[in-house]
Parts: structure tokens; C-alpha cells; sequence
């Protein structure tokens, strides 16, 4: 695997300004595949310096130029996407055809929704004897997690370039070469230099620097909850934006007049899926105590039939970590109908597809967010039942509601403290705000909810 031993910094690849490096591992063999620079707070400050640099021109360039340079990038991308797949099936260690159609899929669609909405978005707006411009925020610092390592950059640096931002990326440590790749995209469609700058390094050191930075005017965060609570903290105390998108432990609710084979299937493969690394995984099914014992034995059965498909966790640590929420799930008194805690091969960080039964409310698996392919199964009596179990954690990320008719579904989903919710397996939808209630995040991502996080307004009165 190819991979540049600088950072991209003010449109070229410079040497980093320390010598640390990371190995990048494939977590299918465990094989180191690379080496990528740790960035250091001294990097971080040329990059950020570079942004501030840039940033006049590129918010007085008008936002078809900006778009043009976005449709640009888009076409990289979609040129180079075989690449890009099998760089993220390398370090991420997810099947190609996943890569292919979701984490390469995925971010096209979302760069080109963005190349539209630069073109389209109304910029300026009258408000009685005012005219209020929507101005860029400035520079903005991005910090990104593995689990969909492009996807999650494009979802922040597309809306900052078409709202007249630039920025600092710092990628997941697991996942640099995605983001060296995407740099590369940037600096082929043509973006001035110091509009993107990528800085690789590790998130206490590159990424803390990053977020604490004087000349950084936004942090954008996705994430754990407990760094971008820090993050938060950070931010708040130098009076500065701060978009957060954070953890998930969303229910899919299973009404009794919902097709009960589909919605468990679908439910089933949507938490496998990425090997269960989503943070808008519905991990908690919510079934009706009188089709409890069916919804068991379909899951139990869909969830068999991913054990050879499913691909690895991202690195050793998360392997362990699933590994031990899902002896605690048994400690605590659930039921495994399928998986377990044991490695089901040698060699690589597979995680078995596991599913609990018999889960209740309370229960650590029932409450925090796992990050890997275990499934909780929790019964319910009736629907306000339902209701307060599926409200019950102090996430709010996403969900799914079933019921035989839509409207039976879109009542109870109105009920719901959550950002989205899919309605009898609605499609995931590139422009639809996406984001967190509660401790699920701060702000929202995509479409034109997304960009609005990247633009600040000034009013003029006439
Ligand atoms: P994380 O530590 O929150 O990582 C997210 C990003 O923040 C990475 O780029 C990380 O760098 C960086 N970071 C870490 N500490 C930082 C700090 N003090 N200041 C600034 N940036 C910092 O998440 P993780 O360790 O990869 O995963 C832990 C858990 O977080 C997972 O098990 C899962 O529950 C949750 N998670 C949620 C999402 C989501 O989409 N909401 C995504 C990934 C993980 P490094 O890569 O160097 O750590
Ligand atoms: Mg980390």
C-alpha cells in the first residue's frame, strides 16, 4: 500500500515536523500494511496557518466556482473508487463489496450533493429592511473516527468548502491512508492551495491540538462521547462553535402488525452490517411479548448466516472491548442465542455475529454503546412500553419503527427523542439532516441542515 510520509499542507506534501510514525494494520491478517507521520502540535499550527492564509479568497470565491471545484472532487473520487475501496478494505478491514457500495458509495453521492447545493443555496436573504448574508464560519478543524473513514471527511469538508470554509483534517490514527488518499483528490479537482490541509497523527496529541488551537473558529467532531465531551469543553471555553456527533444505542421497534420476518432480518443485517461499527446501529430490537420467541429464533438464524461474511473490528483493542461487553451481557443474565465472547478465527479481529435474548432495560448491553456485531433483543408489553424502553438511554442517535401500515409507524416514531428514524426500512437519504437528540451529538450533518453548520450570518439594515 502506498502511502506519503509527509502532510498535506497549503496545496503540497511537506515533511512532518516530527519523526514518530503510525503502522497501519490490516486488521483482517494483522498485518502491518504502512507507515504514516504522527503529527505533532507544530503540524497542526502550519496547517492551521495555512487555512487562515487561504481562507479570504476562498470565501469571497463565488459559490459556483466553489461548486465547480466540489463536482470536481466528486469526479476524482467516482474515477478513483476502486482504489479508495480497497484502501478501506486494507485498514478498516470491512468486505470490498461493502466498501464499494457504501464507504466509497456513500461519500460520491454526499460530494455531489454538496456540488448541487454550493451552486444553489441561497447565500443571501431578505428579512423586512434587512439583508442577511450567510457567511462562512472560517476555519474549521476536523476530526474524523474510523468506521467510515471517508464518508465521515466528506461529510464535513464538502459542506465547509461550498459554505466558503477551510479546513484541518485529523483522521482516525486506524484509518490515515483513506484520508491521504482523499488529499490527493482535493489537490487533483483543483481546490487552492491552504483550503484542505490533512494532518495524521494521534487524537490526544494531533487532535488535541487541533481542537485547542486559537485559529481554529469550528470544531467539527464524530466520535466517542467521552472525547467530544472534552472536545465540547474545550471549545466552549474559548467561545467557539463546536458540531459533535457522537455515540448511538438506537431500538428498532417492532410493532405486533409489522411483518415480522422483514424487520428482523433487515434489523439484523443492519447491525452486523460494518461488523457493527455504526454509530446509528439499531442495537436494541424491541419486540411485543407475543412474537418474542419467533423475533429470537429469525434473529438468532439471520445472524448465523453472517458468520462468514462478516468482515473484522477495526484494531485489537475494539476486538477486546466487544469481547468483553459481551461476557458482561452473560454475567448480567442474557441469553446468547448466536455468537459469543470466543475469537472465531486465529488470526485477524473477527468478532462472532452475537445475539442476546432475555435483555432487559437496565443491562450494560441494553444501555452503552458496544461498537461491534452483538444485537440485543428486549420484550415489551405494550406500546407506551415501548415507548419508555426506547427512550430509555441517554442516547438519541437514530432508530426504526415497523408497523403494518406507515401512519401506525410515523405515530409512534413522532414519539421517539432521536435524529432519524426509518420507517419499515425506509432508505437512508443523503440530504436528510443527520444527527443526534440528547447525548447522541451536537448539530447536524448533510444536506442543507449540514451546511448551515458551516456558515455564520451578518445582517445588514437598509
Ligand atoms: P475516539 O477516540 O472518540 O476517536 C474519534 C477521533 O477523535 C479520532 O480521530 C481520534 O484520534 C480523535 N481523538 C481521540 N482523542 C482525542 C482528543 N483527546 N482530542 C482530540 N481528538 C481526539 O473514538 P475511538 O477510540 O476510535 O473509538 C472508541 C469508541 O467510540 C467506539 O468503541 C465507539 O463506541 C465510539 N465511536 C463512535 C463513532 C461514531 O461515529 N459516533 C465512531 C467511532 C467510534 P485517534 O484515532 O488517534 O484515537
Ligand atoms: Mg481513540
Amino acid at each position: 500500500m502506498k502511502a506519503h510520509d509527509g502532510m498535506y499542507i497549503d496545496g503540497e506534501w511537506r515533511p512532518a515536523a516530527g519523526t514518530d510514525a503510525i503502522a497501519v494494520v490490516n486488521p483482517a491478517d494483522e498485518q502491518v500494511i504502512a507507515q504514516v507521520p504522527a503529527g505533532t502540535a507544530d503540524d497542526v499550527d502550519a496547517a492551521v496557518r495555512a487555512a487562515r492564509g487561504a481562507l479570504p479568497a476562498w470565501a469571497a470565491t463565488p459559490p459556483a466556482e466553489r461548486a465547480a471545484r466540489i463536482t470536481a472532487l466528486r469526479d476524482v473520487l467516482v474515477a478513483r473508487k476502486d482504489e479508495i475501496a480497497e484502501t478501506v478494505t486494507a485498514e478498516l478491514g470491512s468486505p470490498l463489496k461493502l466498501s464499494q457500495a457504501v464507504h466509497v458509495g456513500a461519500p460520491i453521492a454526499v460530494a455531489g450533493s454538496y456540488a448541487e447545493l454550493a451552486a444553489s443555496y441561497a447565500f443571501e436573504e431578505k428579512v423586512g429592511n434587512s439583508t442577511v448574508h450567510l457567511e462562512p464560519v472560517g476555519v474549521v478543524g476536523a476530526i474524523t473516527p474510523w468506521n467510515y473513514p471517508l464518508h465521515q471527511i466528506v461529510a464535513k469538508v464538502a459542506p465547509a468548502l461550498a459554505a466558503g470554509c477551510t479546513v484541518v483534517l485529523k483522521p482516525a490514527e486506524d484509518t490515515p491512508l483513506t484520508a491521504q488518499l482523499f488529499a490527493e483528490a482535493v489537490h487533483e479537482a483543483g481546490v487552492p492551495a491552504g483550503v484542505f490541509n490533512l494532518v495524521t497523527g494521534l487524537g490526544p496529541v494531533a487532535g488535541q491540538a487541533l481542537a485547542g488551537h486559537e485559529g481554529v473558529d469550528l470544531v467539527s467532531f464524530t466520535g466517542s462521547t467521552a472525547v467530544g465531551r472534552q472536545i465540547g469543553a474545550t471549545a466552549g471555553a474559548a467561545v467557539k462553535r463546536v458540531a459533535l456527533e457522537l455515540g448511538g444505542k438506537s431500538a428498532n421497534v417492532i410493532l405486533p402488525s409489522a411483518d415480522l420476518a422483514k424487520a428482523v432480518n433487515v434489523g439484523v443485517a443492519n447491525v452486523m452490517s460494518n461488523s457493527g461499527q455504526t454509530c446509528s446501529a439499531w442495537t436494541r430490537m424491541l419486540v411485543h411479548d407475543s412474537q418474542y420467541d419467533e423475533a429470537v429464533a429469525l434473529a438468532a438464524e439471520a445472524a448465523a448466516k453472517y458468520g462468514e461474511r462478516i468482515g473484522p473490528v477495526v484494531n485489537a483493542k475494539q476486538q477486546q472491548r466487544v469481547r468483553s461487553y459481551i461476557e458482561k451481557g452473560v454475567a448480567e443474565g442474557a441469553r446468547l442465542v448466536a455468537g459469543g465472547p470466543e475469537a472465531p478465527r486465529d488470526q485477524g479481529y473477527f468478532v462472532s455475529p452475537t445475539v442476546f435474548a432475555d435483555v432487559t432495560p437496565e443491562m450494560t448491553i441494553a444501555q452503552e454503546e458496544i461498537f461491534g456485531p452483538v444485537l440485543s433483543i428486549l420484550r415489551y408489553e405494550d406500546e407506551s412500553d415501548a415507548l419508555r424502553i426506547a427512550n430509555g438511554t441517554v442516547y438519541g442517535l437514530a432508530g426504526a419503527v415497523w408497523a403494518g401500515e406507515a401512519t401506525e409507524a410515523v405515530a409512534f416514531a413522532r414519539r421517539l427523542d432521536t435524529g432519524q428514524v426509518d420507517i419499515n426500512g425506509g432508505r437512508f437519504n443523503p440530504l436528510a439532516p443527520f444527527g443526534g437528540y440528547k447525548q447522541s451529538g451536537v448539530g447536524r450533518e448533510l444536506g442543507s441542515h449540514g451546511l448551515s453548520e458551516y456558515l455564520q450570518t451578518k445582517s445588514l439594515q437598509f
